[in-house]
């Protein structure tokens, strides 16, 4: 059973203190929601947790199983079983889809996996996502629309099957049946129990389907509530005013 420790953790941009003492444990199994205003540092979370060099970890820790996930490169913290869904993915012109998910389960798995068990299991991910075969052939997020750009980061989820998932913003700018689809393949990868999820969000909309075990409140670079689901009932009905008059 996977966890992922975040214990007091400072981040910088430039001379700029963007996260000021982070505590958070993420187990296996396990849903996490982070919710909070824009320019809370929600996405600042994810990049330092990833390694984004332009994040500059000022103190605290991050571990997996013990292991300083902040001493190793971005590679070593996928192998290791950390995945991020960006909140804006990048193009990588040249680069088919299928050729971008072979590598990446080769670069985490440390061997390429065969061919055959390959296409079987890119064509089922796709299947579920309800994608078109023929996207596989496109390039990374070239031309790619909102609801095709996150039904791909949860096919790399499917198909890269790592302990821990952060998430950010997953839901941002898709519509009802993209919403679903997405929360569906979030679902049945925590369906096994064996990963934990950081889910980041502005919006309460995919906590109707992604059902979080705990919600965490962001403001200003901190966390300034916790609680389980009835936080995220709250914070629908009553939005982050109350945080922000506070941190502000
Ligand atoms: P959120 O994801 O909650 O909207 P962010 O983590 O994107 O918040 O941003 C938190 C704060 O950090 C904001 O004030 C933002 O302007 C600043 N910030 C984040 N990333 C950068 C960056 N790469 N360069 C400069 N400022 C940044
Ligand atoms: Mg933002
Ligand atoms: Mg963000």
């Amino acid at each position: 059973m996977s966890t992922l420790e975040i214990r007091d953790l400072h981040v910088s941009v430039g001379d700029k203190e963007i996260l000021k003492g982070v505590d958070l444990t993420v187990q296996a199994g396990k849903t996490h929601a982070i919710m909070g205003p824009n320019g809370s540092g929600k996405s600042t979370l994810a990049y330092a947790i990833a390694g984004h060099p332009k994040y500059t970890i000022t103190s605290g820790s991050v571990t997996l199983d013990g292991e300083d996930l902040l001493d190793m490169s971005v590679d070593e913290r996928a192998r290791a079983g950390l995945f991020l869904a960006m909140q804006y993915p990048v193009e990588i012109p040249g680069v088919s889809v299928s050729n971008f998910l072979r590598s990446a389960v080769t670069a985490v798995q440390g061997e390429a996996p065969k061919l055959r068990q390959f296409a079987k299991d890119l064509k089922s991910g796709m299947d579920n996502l309800a994608i078109d075969s023929a996207f596989a052939t496109r390039n990374v997020n070239e031309g790619f629309s909102g609801g095709e750009k996150k039904r791909h980061e949860i096919l790399q989820l499917e198909l890269l099957k790592p302990k821990v998932a952060v998430l950010d913003e997953t839901d941002s700018g898709l519509d009802v049946d993209a919403l679903r689809v997405v929360s569906e393949g979030v679902n049945r990868f925590r369906a096994s129990g064996d990963t934990g999820v950081l889910l980041i969000t502005h919006y309460t909309r995919i906590l109707r389907y992604v059902k979080p075990d705990f919600v965490h409140v962001f403001a200003a670079g901190r966390i300034v509530e916790e609680g389980g689901p009835e936080l995220a009932e709250k914070l629908e009905n009553e939005g982050y005013e109350a945080y922000t008059k506070v941190s502000s």
